[in-house]
């Protein structure tokens, strides 16, 4: 059993011009208050947690609102406006401000509501964030393992046991990119700083919507399949020295971010993320084992003992599955069933062979790129 928590953002939609006037009153009540010990009217629950969280003030900054987990009121409704609101607290209303929540997927109702923050934008508008928590219980039976290689070719390229075909993820992210990092080096040349920052936040936004996207195609397989998630560990990926073009993308590939989400999405819904090791997964030939290998391009990986000629980052990707059933032999079980399939079943791990080393659950964090672990 384990605690994830997470901060889910919600604009406050719909105020009315007096609710908008009492929450910036508020705001502004509270920036002076932290600033100047002068108290001109802020909820006092609000006062306290401020002083709690706020140590150090700078003059310049503006702080959000603190609202304490037991002052923090969401309810569903059935309301037109949103599905659910808001009730805030506030020194001018008893009882607190209602605002509606803008419209999102999350089910506030399977988690445990903590504090929150009331941030106001430099546009004006009003956000809550969040702060929920859950109890997840990781499973400890799969029926299949999907493995993926963070490239550098593609963001992502997965092979797993309940299926033959590789799927490959990111060509778009590859294509935004790609458009971004010309624009920003004609207008650098132009001196434009401000355009440039301009579409970097907004390549960032667009990249990341699609790097959320893969992450949940992912975890929905994986839950479907009853899979368990195999990434490698990226930590050798940046010093490979392959050219200023390659390392452009390699560098800039925001691989990083999407083995977060993965494994934060997985472990969400209970699945079990392993990381193995990396080192050669790109060199060794996943169908013979040969280290005999050559790649012509980017792109292809060939074989020169057994004449395997494959996609290069399927084959990283076919080399971490390998690994991870390797693993899973000897940290857990294979139950075969009846009707011929087999199961993994996770016990408590033991020590697997050819090197590897291995780090209780509770305890692999960070490390070394020579272990299989959980990723928690
Ligand atoms: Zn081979």
């Amino acid at each position: 059993m384990m605690e994830i928590t997470k901060t889910i953002k919600c604009k406050l939609i719909g105020l009315t011009k007096r609710k908008l006037e009492l929450l910036n009153r508020e705001y502004n009540n509270f920036q002076h208050y932290l600033k100047t010990g002068e108290d001109r009217g802020v909820y006092s629950a609000t006062k306290q947690q401020g002083k709690r969280t706020y140590r150090k003030i700078k003059p310049d900054k503006e702080y959000p609102l603190v609202i304490r987990k037991d002052l923090m009121d969401i309810r569903k409704t059935d309301n037109k406006l949103a599905k659910y609101w808001a009730r805030i607290p506030n020194c001018g209303v008893r009882g607190g401000i209602k605002a509606a929540l803008a419209h999102q997927p999350f089910n506030f109702e399977e988690w445990e509501i903590c504090g929150s923050k009331l941030v106001r934008t430099k546009d004006g508008e009003f956000y809550l964030h969040v702060t929920v928590k859950k109890d997840i219980e990781l499973r400890k039976e799969y029926s299949s393992i999907i493995a993926i290689d963070l490239g550098a070719k593609w963001v992502g390229v997965s092979v797993a046991l309940h299926r033959n075909k590789p799927k490959f993820y990111g060509k778009r992210i590859r294509e935004v990119r790609g458009k971004y990092f010309w624009l920003r080096r004609k207008l650098g040349k132009e001196k434009k700083l401000k355009a440039i920052k301009k579409i970097g936040n907004k390549e960032k936004r667009i990249v990341n919507d699609k790097l959320h996207k893969i992450a949940k195609d992912i975890v929905d397989e994986a839950e479907k399949h009853n899979a368990m998630i195999a990434i490698g560990n990226l930590s050798g990926v940046r010093k490979n020295n392959k050219g200023r073009k390659v390392n452009r993308k390699i560098n800039s590939m925001p691989f990083y971010r999407l083995k977060e989400y993965i494994k934060y999405k997985a472990l969400e819904r209970g699945i079990a993320v392993i990381e193995v090791p990396e080192h050669y997964t790109s060199k060794q030939c996943s169908r013979c084992g040969s280290m005999n290998t050559k790649r012509p391009s980017q792109g292809l990986f060939i074989c020169l003992d057994c004449e395997y000629q494959i996609n290069a980052d399927v084959n990283g990707a076919k080399n971490i599955l390998k690994r991870a059933v390797g693993y899973m032999l000897t940290a857990g079980v294979v139950v075969t069933q009846p009707e011929g399939g087999s199961r993994f079943v996770l016990h408590t791990p033991q020590p697997p062979p050819n090197g590897f080393r291995w780090k209780p659950l509770a305890i692999a964090r960070g490390g070394g790129h020579r272990e299989v672990k959980f990723l928690l």
